[in-house]
């Protein structure tokens, strides 16, 4: 059976300090190629293929992980909105069948940190930023 990328990064903590949080039913994690400056993804521990095969007590505490860090990307990255969404199978753009919740803060004109580039692999740099600008933002608040 092949590898699932979400599962080796629930059960190893991600790599290299990728983890932002985590708790006994999740991990949140910065999108490899985010959409907009701050894009993370909130990931099942457990495997679930998407939203609809998790137990709602789950779905449920994960979209409150997911507020938690929108709230942290509007104090924090200065983000002026937010999208929280997850994909339901290939056709709705799901790349990785492995339950997971997107949370993409967004910016008005000019108040994206500047020399970030869309869908770009990201670098240490960067993780370490988010992890200082978001990990402590999301645990002051929880
Ligand atoms: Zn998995």
């Amino acid at each position: 059976m092949e590898e699932c990328v979400f599962c080796s990064i629930a059960s190893h903590h991600g790599k290299g300090g990728d983890v932002l949080y985590k708790d006994d039913k999740c991990v949140v994690v910065p999108d490899l190629y985010p959409s907009d400056y701050g894009h993370v993804l909130v990931i099942s521990k457990v495997h679930y293929a998407n939203m609809l095969e998790a137990p709602d007590e789950i779905i449920c505490h994960m979209f409150e992980v997911a507020k938690l860090f929108a709230k942290a990307q509007e104090k924090s990255l200065g983000a002026a909105a937010v999208n929280i969404s997850t994909n339901i199978g290939a056709l709705a753009g799901q790349l990785i069948m492995h339950f997971h919740v997107h949370v993409i803060p967004r910016y008005a004109n000019g108040k994206r940190p500047s020399g970030f580039k869309k869908h770009s692999e990201i670098t240490d740099e960067y993780r370490a930023e988010l992890k200082r600008l978001l990990s402590d933002a999301v645990r002051d608040a929880s």
